[in-house]
């Protein structure tokens, strides 16, 4: 359960309200809310010590979150939680959009990919160095030459970089890189072992919804996330597996609204995964937005049919464009706004 104190109620009765349950075997978790002091109880807690906790004056609300998790659900805080990415505010209204391609291949490809994201008015520069592809033969990505390629074109074009590690192993890597965001991917949301290293790293991690998850245990995987240190997870729905084969998967966006009355977590939809057909991603984005998506993860390339992984759903530079002016329209629908983007760094003149 989880209780919600009055704000104002002094320490030391949050402290002997906390004694009551840990000196009964439950152990207990303190938002970092600062108006007003929250307590989760992370074991069961037995009828006869709820019903005193209930009947205490300093207690506004007990919540009994709808599934097993405790930090990330909505009654912990006092409303929606803003994930910084670099200096990129994500969710609590301010919208974003990270675009690049699926896969880093080579400094050229990265470059067009990058200069057109930025120009286009995203946010966030993705590229994947580690790839989690289907096949053994295909494509497997560049490894830590993709991170430091991708560094280098963040830094260039003045845009956070997010990419998807899959394994702990590849932790020092990252932080090596400076990668911003460590995104999870659909086919390790429940990889437990990594979820919890990666939280170690306390950097924004994007969680991704498995293939096949239910949105409880899509939530139950950020809960591990904020039960090993990391505050600062994202949400983000990429379509989920089902009958329907016209697609690659099927946006779920009945997560949105759900999600925001569940969770504090700021929400994101990768259309490009969820449709897998570049003409879909427009309708999805605004549709995505409409319903109150925190952001839109997007894959672009300059040249699809080179493309060494989703080429087939990578949207061109120019499509790219107009699926951020929307993007901005769509976001004021629901009182939104889009994000600034951090400003280019001035490009040094090189040589003597
Ligand atoms: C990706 O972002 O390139 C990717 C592999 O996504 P997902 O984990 O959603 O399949
Ligand atoms: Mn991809």
């Amino acid at each position: 359960m989880i209780l919600r104190l009055w704000p104002g109620t002094p320490e030391a009765r949050v402290a002997a309200i906390t004694a009551m349950l840990e000196t009964s075997g439950v152990r207990t978790s303190r938002s970092p809310e600062m108006n007003r002091p929250i307590i989760a109880t992370l074991d069961k807690v037995d009828s006869e010590l709820a019903g005193r906790i209930d009947a205490l004056d300093e207690v506004e609300s007990v919540v009994h979150p709808v599934g097993e998790w405790r930090r990330v659900d909505s009654s912990f805080r006092d409303g929606p939680s803003v994930v910084r990415v670099g200096g990129v505010p994500v969710g609590g209204g301010s919208v974003v959009v990270i675009a690049g391609p699926c896969s880093v291949e080579t400094p050229e490809q990265l470059d067009d990919a990058a200069r057109c994201a930025q120009k286009a008015g995203a946010h966030i520069l993705r590229g994947g160095a580690y790839k989690p592809r289907t096949s053994p033969y295909a494509f497997q990505g560049l490894g830590q030459e993709g991170l430091h390629l991708l560094k280098e074109a963040g830094l260039r074009y003045g845009m956070p970089i997010i990419s998807e590690i899959m394994d702990a192993a590849q932790l020092p890597a990252f932080l090596d890189h400076d990668v911003d965001c460590l995104q999870i991917g659909a086919r390790n949301m429940q990889n437990f072992t990594l979820l919890k290293s990666v939280a170690t790293a306390r950097r924004p991690v994007l969680l991704k919804r498995g293939l096949s998850a239910t949105i409880k245990e899509w939530l139950q995987s950020a809960e591990y996330l904020a039960a090993h240190g990391c505050d600062n997870v994202i949400l983000c729905e990429r379509g989920i597996r089902t009958f329907e084969p016209a697609t690659r998967n099927t946006l779920d966006l009945t997560v949105l609204p759900l999600m925001q009355q569940w969770s504090h977590l700021p929400i994101m939809v990768d259309p490009s995964h969820a449709a897998g057909i570049p003409g879909l991603i427009p309708p999805l984005s605004r549709a995505a937005l409409a319903a109150g998506a925190d952001g839109l993860a997007v894959e672009v390339h300059a040249r699809p049919e080179d493309a060494k992984s989703d080429g087939g759903q990578a949207l061109l530079p120019g499509e790219l464009a107009g699926l951020v002016a929307d993007a901005r329209v769509y976001a004021a629908v629901g009182g939104r706004h889009l994000a600034q983007q951090l400003p280019r760094p001035v490009a040094r003149p090189t040589g003597g």
